[in-house]
Order: structure tokens, then C-alpha cells, then sequence
């Protein structure tokens, strides 16, 4: 597409007001800086923050009015001076982590999303619930030209988030992980890619569409927390030898969970935190966490390389997880059924709709 090629008016779904809802309208079509790319968006997935940056969950200041949206699947259709190392026409993935400074001790290290000038795609910036956005060429992800960007879109945050906290829980092949929250978007990918990477897992969730859902992804067991009498005993249960888990992926979006994996999870297991509901904290009991050696960790999304390994899971055809497609004009539709918990999998929004 050549510049003349590019409108000067798009689709957008737009957040005016903390709380909602969306709006579908059109906008002007963003100008790239010298360091940017612009994308058209074919593909987005629609992700839980996005409902909880809409809700002001969280205490980080957020840009308003704003076009969320951070798991775009597009094409490059204009670039910057600057950026030589992206043609135009090539497939990139816009994620949550839109850019960083490059120069703080984080991002020097490979630890960009730790970065204390980190710009936020869908929140401090602009994100893919429109047809034409932003992304920075230094951080946007590639994706390789075999790779159908509708069914991609989601691993660009999903599928990182869930890749990179199962390797920070440090479990080995062989090993056991609880996925809590297993029938969500996240909890989807976090079967595939727990299977790619040899790991059994423990669903939690709640419901019988899920239960089949995560059974099929392959999980090994289904605790439904909805129906449990004790979810503790449950999955502990459940695991080889009814010690528990070695690890487990907090990824619900209440803090329940979060109170209770310290009591199901092995001694010396890890417990990595990934959902981030509102206004929540952790509690575990200190005389357990001491004598039964547990680590509690958080994880926030992943780095370049993260990414990039991530998207080759995809590529080899290791990863495939359900999803839905819907237009962007139903983005609020979505966030409804996501807010009743009523989501199996994942969300994509086709922006020519
Ligand atoms: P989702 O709505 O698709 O899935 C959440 C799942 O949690 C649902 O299936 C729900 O039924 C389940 N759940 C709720 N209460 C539960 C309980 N008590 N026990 C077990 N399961 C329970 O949401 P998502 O898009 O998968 O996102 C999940 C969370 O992860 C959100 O809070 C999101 O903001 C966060 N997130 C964090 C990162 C990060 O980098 N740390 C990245 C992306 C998303
Ligand atoms: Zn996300
Ligand atoms: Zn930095």
C-alpha cells in the first residue's frame, strides 16, 4: 500500500470516561513518528486488561479518551525515517508493551517491561481496537508470513504473558502445574503451551464448557471451583502423589485464588502471579511459606526474545488454542460475556467489521 493508499478517517472503538462503555466512531488515522510504523490492524484480541483498563482497575494513570486494544495482528503500511529494518507490507504484532527508554538498567538488560518509562499499548498509548495504528519499530512483534494473523493475535499478549510465566515458575518437564483460571483467555494458552513444553497440568475453573474446553487442550485433570467442595484438597488431590502441584499460574481475576494456592501448592513449589484484579492482595501464611520452602513471584508479560519464542511456538504448529471472531463493532458485547465470566478461550475482533 502506498502512501496516497492510506485514509485519512478510520474505525475505532473508543473509551471516553473511566467505566465505558466503548464507543465505535470514526477517527483520524494516526502519522508514525521517526522511530514508528504504521499497521493496519487486521486482527485483535481482546484480553481482560482491556475490560480492567476500561473499569480504571488499577492505580496507574491511564490515557482517556483511549483506543485499547494490545494483541493487533496487522500489516506495516507506512514507516518512519528512522526505521530501516521493517518493510512495508511485512505482518507485526502490536503488543502490551508499546516502548521503552532502551537506556535504563532494565531495558539494558533485556527487562524492557520493567522499564520505569514504559509506554503502554491500549492504555498510556493508543492500541489496536482501530484499523490504523502505532506501534514502535524497536518493540512491535514480528510474525513470520506463514503465520494467519487472526488466529496469531492472541499469543501476541496471551500466549507471551503465559509462556513467560511458565518458564519463570522454574518447572521442569515432567512436572505438574495448576493453571487457575484455566478456561479464560490466557488459561487456554496456558494449556498449549504447558503441554508444548512437557509439563502436566491441573485446570481450574468453573463450569462444564470449560471443564470440556481444557480437557481437550490437554489438560490432565479439571478442578471446577464453582462446584468444589474444597478446592485446596481438590487439587492436591489431583496431583501425582497428593502433595500438590510444583508450580502454579494465578491467572483468575479475582483475588480468592490468590489466598489459596499457598496451601495446595508442593514444598519447595513456586506460585507465579499473572491476573491482576482490583484492589487485591496476597496473603499466605508465613509459618508455611518458611517451612515448606514456597516462592511467590509475579510476571509481567515478556521481552523481545520472550516474544519471538513465543510466536515460534505458534509457527511450528504447537499452539491452538479456540478463539472467536467477531466484529470490532461488538467489542462491547464482548466485554459483557467477559465480565460474566462467560468466555471460554478468547475473543478476536475483525476491524473491517
Ligand atoms: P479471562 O476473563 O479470559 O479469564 C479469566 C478466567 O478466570 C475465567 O475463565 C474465569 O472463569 C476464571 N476465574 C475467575 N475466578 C476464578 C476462581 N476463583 N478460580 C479459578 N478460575 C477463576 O481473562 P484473561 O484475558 O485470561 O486475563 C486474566 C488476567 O490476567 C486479567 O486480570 C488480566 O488483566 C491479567 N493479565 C496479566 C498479564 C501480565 O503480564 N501479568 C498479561 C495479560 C493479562
Ligand atoms: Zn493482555
Ligand atoms: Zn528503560
Amino acid at each position: 500500500m502506498s502512501g496516497t493508499d492510506i485514509p485519512k478517517e478510520q474505525w475505532a472503538q473508543v473509551v471516553e470516561k473511566t467505566g465505558g462503555p466503548v464507543s465505535y466512531k470514526q477517527i483520524p488515522v494516526p502519522q508514525p513518528g521517526p522511530d514508528e510504523v504504521l499497521i493496519n490492524v487486521k486482527y485483535s484480541g481482546v484480553c481482560h486488561t482491556d475490560l480492567h483498563a476500561m473499569k480504571g482497575d488499577w492505580p496507574i494513570p491511564i490515557k482517556m479518551p483511549l483506543v485499547g486494544g494490545h494483541e493487533g495482528a496487522g500489516i506495516v503500511v507506512a514507516r518512519g525515517e528512522l526505521v530501516k529494518d521493517i518493510e512495508l507490507g511485512e505482518q507485526v504484532g502490536i503488543k502490551w508493551l508499546h516502548g521503552s527508554c532502551m537506556n535504563c538498567s532494565f531495558c539494558r538488560t533485556a527487562d524492557e517491561p520493567l522499564c520505569p518509562e514504559a509506554q503502554l499499548s491500549g492504555y498510556t498509548v493508543d492500541g489496536s481496537f482501530q484499523q490504523y495504528a502505532i506501534g514502535k519499530a524497536a518493540h512491535v512483534a514480528r510474525i513470520p508470513k506463514e503465520c494467519s494473523l487472526e488466529s496469531i493475535a492472541p499469543i501476541l499478549c496471551a500466549g507471551l504473558t503465559v509462556y513467560k510465566g511458565l518458564k519463570e515458575s522454574g518447572a521442569r518437564a515432567g512436572q505438574e502445574v495448576a493453571i487457575v483460571g484455566a478456561g479464560g483467555g490466557l488459561g487456554s494458552m496456558a494449556i498449549q503451551y504447558a503441554k508444548a513444553m512437557g509439563f502436566h497440568t491441573i485446570a481450574i475453573d468453573g463450569g462444564a464448557e470449560k471443564e470440556q474446553m481444557c480437557k481437550e487442550l490437554g489438560a490432565a485433570a479439571y478442578v471446577d471451583f464453582k462446584s468444589s467442595k474444597n478446592v485446596v484438597e481438590d487439587v492436591k488431590k489431583a496431583s501425582f502423589d497428593g502433595l500438590g502441584p510444583q508450580a502454579v499460574l494465578l491467572l483468575a481475576v479475582s483475588e480468592g485464588p490468590f489466598q489459596q494456592a499457598s496451601h495446595y501448592v508442593r514444598s519447595r513449589g513456586t506460585i507465579v502471579c499473572v491476573g491482576l484484579p482490583a484492589n487485591a492482595f496476597l496473603k499466605a501464611p508465613v509459618f508455611d511459606t518458611v517451612t515448606r520452602m514456597i516462592n511467590i513471584k509475579g510476571s509481567y508479560v515478556g521481552n523481545r526474545q520472550d516474544t519471538a519464542e513465543a510466536i515460534d511456538f505458534f509457527r511450528r504448529g504447537l499452539i491452538k488454542a479456540p478463539y472467536k471472531v467477531i466484529g470490532l463493532s461488538k467489542l462491547q458485547d464482548v466485554f459483557h460475556l467477559m465480565e460474566e465470566g462467560k468466555i471460554a478461550g478468547r475473543y478476536v475482533v475483525d476491524t473491517s467489521k
